[in-house]
């Protein structure tokens, strides 16, 4: 659970000697429940690995809170964390920078049944060999290195290790948008049975909402470090209620190459994050923009009946007339 999270980096441009705060992260609520798969989505540069990171604790907060099971996770001790981490698991986007080269797959996902002293050295190997052949890989890849496979292959030893320690929460940073779009439905395919099979909550980052579709319960929209739409995500991709929800989920590709549909591409370039514009952060993008919306920033609605949030002055507005009928009046 966040309540009000911030991340600021700041960044020291050396040639003008001053220094740029990025709010990558800007006063972000949301409470993640037990068991659900919850999805966060938005372009590169919207603050979406960055809020994963701060909310496993990876990287502190700069402002504002995050609980888990009742602690707030900013007061911990080193010790703390480490003891965090055996319950809360993080899968990395790039499979080939995140294991470390000069270990093998078997010594990698034991790594973390030492750290947490879990088992004996002979139950850590029976339980790495087990961890294998769950993710797809023959036990004899244990004794090679990370090298020697494929992107596909890499990220399934990624998940074998984030599941050794037996994490309750796992979250992953655009866990197959590195890999061949045919290889990505199998391991997305392999993260959900995972999470049934081991009851786990799957935190799941993706820029591409396509990839998300089928698995996640809920999704949150992030757009320039905020939270622009939040709902299940049966609803989201029905009715989105936010004019950036709806040009992301008219930006999914029809599964029949023939098809045709009238595509809402989000216009323009992501704005500089060291310098969000004015009022509502997506004006400048957003075909629905009225002079009110240059000036006054839209807050995230409280939950309606439907467990549905939208960040938009218009949305009530836009959502009786529908979305698309608007923009075909205009
Ligand atoms: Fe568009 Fe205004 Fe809504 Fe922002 S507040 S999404 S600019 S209509
Ligand atoms: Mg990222």
């Amino acid at each position: 659970e966040a309540r009000a999270l911030e991340r600021r980096f700041v960044t020291a441009r050396p040639l003008f000697r001053e220094a740029t705060v990025v709010h990558a992260v800007s006063g972000v609520d949301l409470a993640v429940e037990e068991g659900e798969t919850f999805a966060i989505v938005g372009e590169s540069g919207c603050g979406k690995s960055t809020l994963a990171r701060v909310l496993t604790r990876l990287i502190p907060a700069s402002g504002g809170s995050v609980r888990y099971a009742g602690r707030d996770l900013g007061g911990l001790k080193p010790a703390q964390i480490r003891a965090l981490r055996r319950e809360v698991q993080f899968i990395f986007q790039d499979p080939f920078s995140s294991l470390n080269p000069r270990m093998t797959v078997g010594a990698l996902i034991e790594e973390p049944l030492r750290i947490h002293r879990i088992g004996t050295g002979p139950e850590r190997r029976a339980r790495v060999a087990q961890l294998l052949e769950r993710v797809g890989l023959p036990a004899q890849a244990a004794g090679r290195y990370p090298h020697e496979f494929s992107g596909g292959q890499r990220q399934r030893i990624g998940i074998a290790r984030a599941l050794a320690s037996g994490p309750k929460v796992v979250v992953g940073d655009e866990p197959v948008s590195a890999l061949d779009v045919s290889i990505q439905a199998q391991v997305v395919n392999l993260l959900a049975d995972l999470k049934r099979e081991f009851g786990l909550t799957l935190v799941i980052i993706a820029h591409d909402l396509a990839v998300i579709r089928h698995m996640a319960d809920r999704v949150a929209v992030m757009y320039l470090g905020q939270i622009v739409e939040l709902a299940p995500a049966a609803d989201l991709f029905e009715v989105p209620r936010h004019p950036y929800t709806e040009a992301l989920v008219s930006a999914i590709p029809l599964p029949d190459p023939g098809a045709r549909r009238a595509r809402a591409r989000v216009a323009g370039e992501l704005p500089d994050p060291t310098a969000p514009p004015a009022g509502c952060r997506f004006h400048p993008r957003c075909p629905y923009a009225i002079g009110r919306c240059r000036t006054d920033a839209p807050q995230l609605s409280p939950r309606d009946a439907g467990g549905r949030q939208v960040a938009c002055h218009r949305a009530e507005e836009l959502a009786l007339a529908g979305l698309g009928s608007v923009a075909a009046a205009r």
